[in-house]
């Protein structure tokens, strides 16, 4: 049974709900990434590049439904995470029964796409950018321990650079509490 459900979101068009409780690290779906963009298989009529991801190795993917619904938050819920070569959106803090999903569009990105954001959170940014180096300092730590491994593998530069200064400064990362691999022995 789908732990998600679509509905009218408050942020921007549809978004996508929590059918169920969802604890803290806990796989909400699993990424359906087998519609690859390529140059040889485009982007038909009706596909829009709004709904692509870019992953590692210039990988594009065509989001499919429903994690495609899945609205920008910037203080979101969730973030994506690859375990065996699936992604995989899991929850970032305890999400309840009819919550919206979120995540941040800047998190294992960099993109330089620009939008005005609404999302309503107290933390908004209002004008992001779909680019983790251009969060703040505080911010990039915070993500830090969420980010995808390709990701840090990728930007392996800029991230020694951050971990260097955090050091420097002596901040430690993250003021969330730290996510415990999911097990599958606590779900009922
Ligand atoms: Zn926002």
């Amino acid at each position: 049974m789908s732990k998600v459900y679509v509905n009218r979101s408050r942020i921007h068009g549809l978004g996508v709900f929590a059918a169920v409780t969802l604890k803290p690290g806990e796989p909400v779906l699993a990424i359906d990434d087998s519609r690859l963009v390529t140059p040889t298989n485009p982007l038909r009529p009706g596909e829009e590049e709004m709904h692509c991801d870019y992953l590692a190795d210039c990988i594009v993917v065509l989001m499919q439904e429903p994690e495609r619904y899945i609205n920008h938050s910037c203080d979101p819920n969730s973030f994506v995470r690859s375990l065996h070569g699936i992604r995989y959106v899991l929850a970032r803090k305890t999400i309840y029964i009819g919550e919206e999903i979120t995540y941040d569009y800047s998190m294992n990105s960099c993109s330089d796409f620009v939008w005005h954001c609404d999302c309503g959170s107290a933390r908004c940014r209002f004008t992001i950018t779909a680019d983790f180096f251009q969060l703040s300092y505080l911010q990039q730590l915070e993500y830090l321990p969420l980010l995808e491994t390709w990701f840090i593998e990728e930007n392996k530069l800029e991230i020694d650079r951050l971990l260097t200064r955090a050091l420097g400064d002596d901040v430690r990362p993250a003021t969330h509490e730290p996510i415990a691999p999911y097990s599958e022995s606590t779900n009922r």
